[in-house]
């Protein structure tokens, strides 16, 4: 019988999905990586979300371990060449958080430009902030998309279809025409798209070329008007710059659900400005997202062990 180890919260559906395929499934969330080292023999498939890690030590002890399933997008706490060597398989689910991402990233962006955070921490004090609460409106507006994937274009879809926002975006690879034609999207240089939009949204992932592509030089293209969203990751925009530009009207917002250090030191200047909204790294943290990822490593596991 095939055994798989669940070390991670996955929604209760995948679960009986993998048992009903005739698996062995033995929860245990989150182990130590001492505890998961001595757990992991004897188990031919293993689940984990963004914990625990599976280091070289768990992959080491694995003795008949054939893959392992992330039940989300990002690998980093897999050790993929430990992996490679042994000849483990490691899927991801890279759709499952795409809607949820992009809605986080709308509503960023209505919680910065109506200030809807701001109002609400004054009106738990007793302030009627009403005055200081000009906003202004998503609908008519251009809105410019950092890394048009997956997530970069279901924002897209959302603000054109939805908000009647003007699309333009940068990315190393052009969308296809079909995509542009949609969304009524331009393709245009990083500079361009930071200089004309007045939301410019963030969804690369952090590579190399990404560490800090927004840098002070390129914040200070964006109209004093514009806002600036990140739900990609912390490392695309250096954060010292951002508090810069934010603190001298260079721009006039930003909503951010990830940062270079998380958690987020709870003194940091971030946190201190009023003009910013900002949120625990919650882009997937839904329950439709969980599923969906729960499902979608459940089924490769399935698959990958009945040849499919
Ligand atoms: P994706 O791979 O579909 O899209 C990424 C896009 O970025 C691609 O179009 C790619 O061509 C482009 N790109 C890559 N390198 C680039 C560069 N140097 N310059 C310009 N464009 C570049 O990924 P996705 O599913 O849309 O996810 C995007 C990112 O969102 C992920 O990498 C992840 O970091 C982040 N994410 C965050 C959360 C969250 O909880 N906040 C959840 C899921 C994903």
């Amino acid at each position: 019988m095939i055994r798989v180890l669940v070390a991670a919260p996955i929604h209760k559906d995948a679960l009986k999905l993998l048992e009903s395929s005739g698996f062995e499934v033995i929860v245990k969330e989150y182990p130590s990586n001492n505890e998961l080292v001595k757990l992991i023999k004897g188990f031919d498939a293993l689940i984990v979300r963004s914990k625990p890690l599976v280091t070289r030590d768990v992959i080491e002890a694995a003795n008949k371990l054939k893959v392992i399933g992330r039940a989300g997008v990002g690998l980093d706490n897999i050790d993929l060449e430990a992996a490679k060597e042994k000849g483990i398989a490691v899927f991801n689910a890279p759709g499952a958080p795409t809607n949820s991402v992009a809605e986080l990233a709308i509503g960023l962006m209505l919680a910065v430009l109506r200030k809807i955070a701001y109002a609400d921490r004054n009106m738990r004090e007793g302030k009627w902030v009403k005055k200081e609460c000009l906003g202004q409106e998503l609908h008519g507006k251009i809105l410019g998309v950092i890394g048009m994937g997956r997530i970069g274009r279901a924002v897209a879809r959302i603000a054109h279809h939805g908000f009647g926002m003007r699309i333009i975006y940068y990315d190393i690879i052009r969308c296809p025409r079909e995509i542009e034609e949609e969304l009524k999207a331009q393709f245009l240089d990083l500079e361009t798209v930071l200089s004309e939009a007045d939301v410019i949204t963030i969804h690369v992932p952090l590579t190399p070329q990404t560490k800090h592509l927004i840098n002070e030089e390129r914040l200070k293209l964006m109209k004093p008007t514009a806002i600036l969203i990140n739900t990609s990751r912390g490392g695309v925009i250096d954060t010292n710059a951002l508090v810069k530009a934010l603190k001298k009207g260079w721009m006039a917002g930003a909503g951010l659900d990830v940062f270079e250090e998380e958690p987020l030191p709870s003194n940091h200047p971030l946190t201190k400005l009023d003009n910013v909204v900002l949120t625990p790294h919650i882009g997937a943290n839904t329950i439709e997202a969980q599923e969906r990822a729960g499902i979608e490593i459940a089924k490769k596991i399935i698959g990958f062990f009945k040849g499919k």
